[in-house]
């Protein structure tokens, strides 16, 4: 049901699934980079469009760059399908970061299904996903090895807390180091429910601003503009994106990603902790996910190849791809 050519395309469709190479109609899952490329035009939740909008606009700014010929914009709500070259594609909420979709694609009786990134579990910023069967189904595996299993959720989000509360006690600032989208939005929603103060680098808050006009609500939180004040949580990519307004503050840091769990980041080993808070599925996650799905056949992309292995072992069926996936980690 489709054509692997370092990219995915659907078979005899005008289509392709995150290519990362510009074509000419491309579905994006969501609005993190490694899956997009300059298309000419975009089949994506309102949100994906939306968010993607903001980064391409922030980017510029950045760059100091003209603005160039923006994308055809084809949005598609969950749940509703839409006719396509013969075939029927529907949207389903992925649970990784806010708009991220699954598609589901049927034609003949049959069905492929294509995840995307996704997340298992409730997360605070994202929809919850949903999961249908499917014939075919082309999964992520960034946590695709037995190690990386993820603690509960709420012990993780625990353990957020107290580095807060621990920092404020010993008369420090905590910076939290998150990825500008999702992570970022996710830890701002989760302490200011719990009626902290966050001052936010400056992608991250005009990405949460996004976020809001999707009916994300936030409590109190701004641009981090000027200097830190007493309370204030900092969110942040990194230290440098914040320096000019940290500078000479007693501060400590955490880095929130699920390579705090039996892996690597540059992000975790930059800061005084890390915290696995992830918004990708575990190993188990990912089984439990295939399980769900009950395909007759699985290929793999996002991750290491021996999880087609873990796999196998587990009963199912896994294809190869033509060409191999690529190992890159790809948590943000
Ligand atoms: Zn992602």
């Amino acid at each position: 049901m489709f054509i692997y050519d370092r990219d995915i395309r659907l078979s005899g469709m005008d289509l392709w699934l995150d290519a990362k190479r510009k074509k000419p109609f491309s579905f994006v899952s969501h609005a993190h980079a490694d899956h997009s490329a300059r298309h000419e035009r975009i089949l994506a939740t309102p949100a994906t469009l939306a968010l993607a909008r903001e980064r391409r606009r922030i980017r510029r700014a950045k760059m100091k760059r003209p603005s160039r010929r923006e994308p055809v914009e084809v949005p598609l709500d969950y749940n509703a399908p839409m006719r396509l070259d013969g075939a029927t594609v529907t949207l389903l909420p992925a649970g990784h970061i806010l708009g991220s979709a699954q598609i589901l694609v049927e034609r003949g009786g049959r069905r492929l299904l294509y995840s995307g990134d996704f997340c298992h579990e409730a997360t605070s910023a994202a929809e919850d996903i949903e999961i249908p069967t499917a014939d075919t189904l082309i999964m992520e595996c960034t946590y695709g090895l037995p190690e990386h299993r993820f603690p509960p959720r709420e012990s993780t989000v625990e353990k957020l807390l107290a580095f807060v509360d621990e920092a404020f006690a010993d008369g420090l600032t905590p910076v939290l180091l998150c990825y500008a989208l999702g992570k970022g939005q996710e830890v701002l929603r989760i302490l200011t429910q719990q009626g902290y103060s966050a001052a936010v680098e400056s992608e991250t808050y005009a990405l949460a601003r996004t976020y809001e006009s999707f009916g994300i609500a936030f409590g109190g939180y701004r641009l981090l503009d000027g200097g830190v004040k007493p309370g204030e949580v900092v969110i942040t990519p990194n230290m440098r994106a914040v320096a000019a307004f940290t500078r000479g503050r007693p501060m400590r840091s955490a880095a929130l990603t699920g390579w705090a769990i039996g892996g690597f980041s540059h992000r975790a080993r930059s800061a005084h902790s890390a915290i696995p808070l992830s918004d990708h599925a575990d190993f188990d996650g990912l089984i439990d996910y295939a399980a769900a799905v009950k395909p007759e056949i699985i290929y793999i992309l996002h991750g290491p190849e021996e999880f087609g292995r873990h796999l196998r072992e587990a009963g199912f069926r896994v294809g190869e791809l033509s060409e191999k996936a690529s190992p890159q980690p790809g948590d943000k």
